[in-house]
């Protein structure tokens, strides 16, 4: 594709970024059939070509058109960053790092209306805030009959997290609480070092470390995803430093956030090499478990498991088989999935900034998840555990919690 750049962008590390991923598109739309957001609306600007064209005509643009923001915007904020389309593209296009910087560049130009920006401070604020949210959820299940129906369809029940293992083994991960995760299903990290003191791996949490900085960069704040992830960095480099086997994350929404600190700080001189240490000791929970024998940690394997394998393995971090490949291994039916590729609508903030478009995601994915007749629903990711559990006729839950030794993790329908 031919760029031409504005010369306002042309000398800066985003624009000859942007300029180098846009000359890689050849614009022959493959990627537009394995798009959700262009199946829902048939609508060439809500797939992958036409909002690279969007933020090219941005970016080519030698001065911002408040005008054109407007469209451009609608559009943009209507993409999940599922990364589907990079896995179709026969090209290697890197779209979500081009919808990036073309987000950053709109919301520099022409800024969203005061009351939206507010609206996202005050949201990313209040979902990190462990504290905070976890105080929220407290209330908002006291207060359940009186939570508008569409919210009390999505809170977690009040989850046991069961007691955590004291560090015996000589193998030792550092494991990432997160933030909502922390709160909305604390058992599922619990349940996490449960099974991995089981097969001889130690899991510390350290308190200091906190969102992965994911939240932040959904709500357009790359300046505060940059400070999460320095946070973290200081929170686990002694951990790094004293040699500890890998940074485990049991959300891989957080994951492939992790993954790509070493991206996300290239730029910064006091932690770009620190920022590549820690990238590179992140691994998927399945990961670290992939090739231990779970078979005599399974429960209930007499009961079809239908897998949602989320877009930030299965796209993001490319990791498509390895969950369905470790739960066949310790001897679980799956069922078949129609469009597993397909989003489920959670995508971080998006079911909340975007909820109709998430809706009819979710109906489709349960319809595809449901229609192999499974027992039960296991995911990877917190996020899509919650969105599905707002609607499934069946128990969702983490599948780690299907091989937790104490069993205090597995809450049928609460995810
Ligand atoms: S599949 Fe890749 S090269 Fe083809 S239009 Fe989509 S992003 Fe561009
Ligand atoms: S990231 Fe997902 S929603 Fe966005 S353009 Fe690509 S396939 Fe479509």
């Amino acid at each position: 594709m031919q760029t031409h750049l504005a010369p306002r962008l042309r000398d800066t590390a985003e624009g000859r970024e942007a300029e180098s991923i846009l000359r890689s598109c050849v614009h022959c739309g493959f990627c537009t059939a394995t798009c959700p957001t262009y199946q829902l609306t048939g609508d060439e600007l809500d797939g992958p070509r036409g909002r690279i064209y969007l933020i090219k005509q941005w970016l080519e643009q030698p001065q911002p058109d408040a005008g054109g923001a407007k469209a451009t915007r609608l559009h943009l904020d209507r993409c999940l960053t599922c990364r589907s389309c990079e896995t179709t593209c026969p090209s290697g296009v890197q779209y979500s790092r081009l919808l990036e910087i073309g987000r950053q560049q709109l919301a520099q130009d022409v800024p969203r209306r005061w009351h939206a920006r507010l609206g996202r401070r005050v949201l990313a604020g209040w979902l990190v805030h462990r504290r905070l949210f976890s105080m929220t959820l407290a209330a908002a299940r006291w207060l359940r009959p009186l939570v508008p129906a569409h919210l009390r369809a999505r809170l977690p029940a009040d989850g046991v997290a069961g007691d955590w293992p004291a560090a015996r083994h000589s193998r030792r991960v550092l494991v990432l609480q997160g933030c909502v995760q922390d709160s909305a299903t604390p058992g599922t990290n619990a349940a996490a070092a449960r099974v991995l003191d089981h097969v001889g791996i130690s899991a510390i949490a350290v308190a200091r470390a906190g969102c992965c900085g994911a939240v932040a960069l959904h709500l357009d704040d790359a300046d505060g995803a940059r400070q999460a992830a320095r946070n973290n960095i200081d929170a686990w480099w002694p951990g790094v430093e004293s040699g500890v086997e890998a940074i485990v994350a049991s959300a891989s929404g957080c994951g492939l956030m992790l993954k790509e600190y070493d991206q996300l700080l290239a730029d910064d001189p006091l932690y770009a090499y620190k920022a590549q240490r820690v990238s590179a000791l992140v691994r998927d929970l399945a990961e670290v478990l992939d090739g231990v024998d779970l078979g005599g940690l399974a429960r209930d394997t007499h009961v079809p498991v239908a897998v949602h394998v989320p877009c930030t393995l299965q796209h993001g971090q490319q990791l498509p088989d390895l969950l369905p490949r470790l739960l066949e291994r310790a001897g679980y039916r799956l069922t078949q999935t129609p469009d597993s590729h397909l989003c489920c609508g959670s995508a971080g903030t998006y079911s909340l900034m975007q909820a109709d478009f998430s809706a009819r995601l979710l109906t489709r994915k349960l319809d595809a998840l449901q229609s192999g007749q499974p027992g039960r629903i296991v995911t990877a990711n917190v996020g899509c555990q919650l969105h599905l559990a707002s609607q499934a006729q069946l128990p969702v839950s983490h599948w780690i919690e299907l091989f937790d030794p104490d069993g205090t993790g597995v809450r049928p329908g609460s995810g």
